[in-house]
């Protein structure tokens, strides 16, 4: 490279080259958020400003930042075992996190298969639904259902289970045989619900309508976030998750819970199966794998979809799919030592004993200008504002701009702020995380 392109690379204030992901690019870089560094609870901006993390980066570092024992494991790996052939070779590591992962998960989740995301491990799960179904003669079932704004990452198969419409609508005919259920969001009967809504448990039923249409031999597996996080923080009425088990299991039909965010304590239990007393056949998770570190992503999955597949002869690979990547030895050492952290440090129970305090301070906002509901779950919480008329989403990211001015990291999408403290996160702190937003909302246009 010549001196002058490694000059330039290597200049902050050129930004010309990095198409930037999920951000409006042109105005990033009229005036970027450059952040530099990050320990604890707390990111470090370019010009020298602490920032506290109400997001866990993105829904992801639940341990909170550069946690040492992860680092150390992460180096001492990269040092001894840097990659292994995902294919037909295995080393330790893999094996030692997916009985790990097993050992938290709920009851009945007995085998792990790794890739590299969230989205990755949406269209693997939906891959081996499809599969399944097949391998135990129901090779009709090829039909996925997903759910009205939901989020399931960014691949082909997420976007067409998923029901964000800014997500899908430039991108072609998508997936074909794909339905979605109404989603649970009922703002006039709900709002201001502290945890789960009373509201809303017969709209699960709108599955039965969707398989009478469909006809249930035609329909592999339905697909849901427990609680809805990228779209808005929608939690699930209760008794809205049972009803769908019961729907599924009535009719053959494999039940994926999507826990990309709400896996790894962020709702006070491991997984929000657990928390809500119901087990899917299916789990995705990543984000908290690694405590956000490096990119993994999981599908755990019960012994009788596992065991289809395991009824040919041996020398045959048993599911065409993988990455070269999944389950990487980087990967999997940092997945182990961030449930070594969660585990040594109660993280999961730190956040169910902390939910209470995080429901009170959040809904203390209620009053704020511009607030039409607040929601909470774990250590979850949206605050809804009313779109300003003409000018959808402006008002939020106001919000998140003055947020980040004042030393706080929230995000929005459309016009509700979204917010997932770290689970290390304190008491004082989700005071000065509140507080500072109250002043956010009370000076908003
Ligand atoms: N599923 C859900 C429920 C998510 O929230 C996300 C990411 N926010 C994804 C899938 C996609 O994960 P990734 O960005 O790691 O691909």
């Amino acid at each position: 490279m010549s001196e002058r392109s490694a000059a330039s690379l290597s200049a902050p204030n050129d930004l010309r080259a990095f198409w930037m992901p999920f951000t409006a690019n042109r105005q990033f870089k009229k005036a970027p958020r450059m952040l530099v560094a990050a320990e604890g609870m707390h990111y470090t901006t370019s010009d020298g400003r602490r920032i506290l993390d109400g997001t866990a980066g993105l829904w992801c570092c639940n341990a909170g930042h550069c946690r040492p024992a992860i680092t150390k494991a992460i180096q001492d790996q990269a040092a001894e075992l840097d990659y292994a052939p995902a294919f037909q070779m295995g080393h330790p590591k893999a094996f030692e996190l997916a009985n790990r992962l097993v050992d938290i998960a709920p009851e009945g989740m007995e085998h792990a298969f790794f890739c590299n995301s969230g989205s990755e491990a949406v269209e693997t799960a939906l891959k081996i639904a499809i599969a399944y179904q097949r391998a135990i003669g129901q090779g009709s079932r090829t039909r996925l259902i997903g759910r009205e704004r939901g989020y399931h990452g960014v691949n082909f198969g997420g976007i067409s289970v998923g029901g964000i419409v800014n997500n899908r609508k430039v991108f072609g005919t998508l997936l074909t045989g794909v339905d979605h259920m109404p989603h649970t969001h009922l703002p006039g009967k709900n709002a201001f619900s502290v945890g789960q809504p009373e509201h809303g448990a017969e709209i699960a039923d709108e599955l039965e309508r969707i398989v009478t249409l469909h006809d249930a031999s035609t329909i592999a597996a339905v697909i849901v976030e427990p609680v809805a996080g990228s779209t808005g923080v929608l939690i699930p009425p209760k008794g809205y998750l049972k009803r769908l088990r019961e729907i599924c299991s009535k009719h053959g039909i494999l039940l994926i819970f999507d826990e990309v965010i709400t896996g790894f304590g962020r709702t006070g239990a491991a997984f929000a199966a657990e928390k809500y007393g119901v087990v899917p056949d299916m789990i995705t998770c990543a984000k908290g794998i690694t405590n956000g570190v490096i990119p993994m992503g999981a599908v755990l999955t019960t012994a009788a979809i596992h065991d289809a597949f395991m009824t040919g002869p041996e020398n045959l690979i048993e599911l065409f799919h993988g990455y070269t990547y999944s389950g990487t030895p980087i990967a999997a050492a940092a997945g182990i030592a961030t449930l070594d952290t969660y585990r040594e440090e109660g993280l999961f129970e730190r956040a169910a004993d902390l939910a209470p305090y995080w429901a009170e301070a959040l809904h203390s906002l209620r009053d704020c200008p511009h607030v039409i509901d607040i929601r909470n779950e774990g250590l979850i919480g949206a605050v809804e504002l009313e779109p300003i008329p003409g000018q959808p989403t402006a008002r939020a990211f106001q919000a998140f701009l003055d947020a980040y001015e004042k030393g706080i990291m929230i995000r929005t999408t459309g016009d509700i702020i979204a917010m997932s403290p770290p689970l290390i996160i304190g008491k004082g702190q989700i005071d000065e995380l509140v507080g500072t937003l109250r002043d956010v909302l009370t000076g908003l246009k």
